[in-house]
């Protein structure tokens, strides 16, 4: 399969044609991958089950792991789901459109492939104006997971999808660089009080602050049968070793040096901060702020895979607001931390 693309200029749309092809596209159980604020997603007719059979193919994803549905309004997001809890009307007021996934009762409109068999779905309004324009378009809502190969980092380019799925989809829409960079903060909000089972840039404090109230830690990241049957897998992880190294900045160095006389070829992921403070030059340049950080780190992970290296040895950052969401990530990402 020719898999098409149609190219979006940066913080413009597609035109009427582009996205009479998109929606067709969709309608006709076809697979589109498009961009969000967060990872490029792999996009299917969420009603339709051969479709979303298509998708866990095209992945090669577990198919115990479920999708998140992707709604262009609060509207569309009502139908699919039993009620919507007062807090939860709060904290879509907040937050979205934007990188935040609400776990919910639902009501049967989508196939039990989204939802691989539970009686919840998790659903999003994502903010970018690609992808609000393609949601707003279609009658049905879309299911979509990263568009990338299953446990492999996420896309945040075109050029990252096409890597992993040319020839295996036949369309995707490139819009350029996602921003956020990791995936969506996800919350099973089927109690009194959300809990957050996958941290994002949507941060504990954030949600703490709007609904006045403390949350429980989440304990979803280390118990063994997660209730985010998704956290159970390896994730984000490139094709070579990755080294997380905790605690003093010194060990970096120490490391680097003992692959490099085995005669490895290192790439050393570090924030622009460490790298000028240990006179180190990084291979990837991931930026200053925790959310360069968060915004580079795939394309930082999938780079080093892409030219021969043989192990990455990264840094550890601060857990406190996004801090945390990359941490997750590099955590799930590394072969061995120390
Ligand atoms: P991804 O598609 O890679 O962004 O991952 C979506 C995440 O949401 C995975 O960790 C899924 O396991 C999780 N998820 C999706 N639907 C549900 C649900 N109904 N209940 C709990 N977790 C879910
Ligand atoms: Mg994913």
């Amino acid at each position: 399969m020719k898999t098409k693309q149609l190219k979006v200029k940066t913080d413009g749309l597609l035109t009427k044609k582009e996205l009479n092809h998109a929606v067709e596209t969709l309608s006709a159980g076809e697979l589109v991958a498009f961009p969000t604020e967060t990872v490029y997603g792999l996009g299917a007719d969420a009603t339709n089950s051969l479709a979303i059979l298509k998708i866990y193919q095209a992945k090669g994803r577990p198919s115990d792991n479920p999708l998140i549905a992707h709604v262009g309004s609060f509207n569309q997001l009502k139908r699919l789901v039993k009620y919507v809890p007062t807090y939860v009307e709060e904290l879509i007021h907040h937050f979205s459109p934007g990188p935040i996934t609400y776990i919910l009762k639902h009501n049967h409109v989508c196939s039990n492939k989204v939802t691989a068999g539970l009686d919840t779905i998790a659903v999003r309004i994502p903010s970018h104006p690609v992808a609000l324009q393609l949601l707003k378009a279609c009658e049905f809502p879309v299911a979509a997971p990263s568009a990338n190969l299953s446990g492999k980092p996420s896309p945040t380019s075109a050029k990252h999808v096409l890597k992993d799925l040319a020839g295996k989809i036949p369309l995707i829409i490139d819009a350029g660089n996602t921003g956020v960079g990791l995936e969506s903060t996800v919350l099973d909000c089927t109690g009194d009080l959300p809990v957050i089972l996958r941290d994002g840039s949507i941060t504990r404090e954030m949600i703490e602050k709007v609904l006045n109230v403390t949350l429980k830690q989440s304990e979803q990241l280390t118990i063994k049968t997660p209730k985010s049957p998704g956290l159970k897998y390896k994730h984000y992880a490139p094709a070579i070793p990755l080294i997380l190294i905790q605690g003093n900045k010194e060990k970096i160095r120490t490391e680097i040096l003992a692959y490099q006389a085995l005669g490895k070829k290192v790439g050393i992921l570090l924030s622009d901060q460490t790298a000028m403070k240990l006179d180190l030059k990084s291979n990837f340049r991931l930026g200053q702020t925790i959310e360069e950080i968060a915004s580079n780190l795939y394309d930082g992970l999938r780079s080093f895979e892409n030219m021969d290296y043989d192990v990455i040895i990264a840094e550890s950052f601060e857990k406190k607001e996004l801090g945390i969401a990359v941490m997750d990530r590099l955590t799930r990402a590394a072969t061995k931390i120390i």
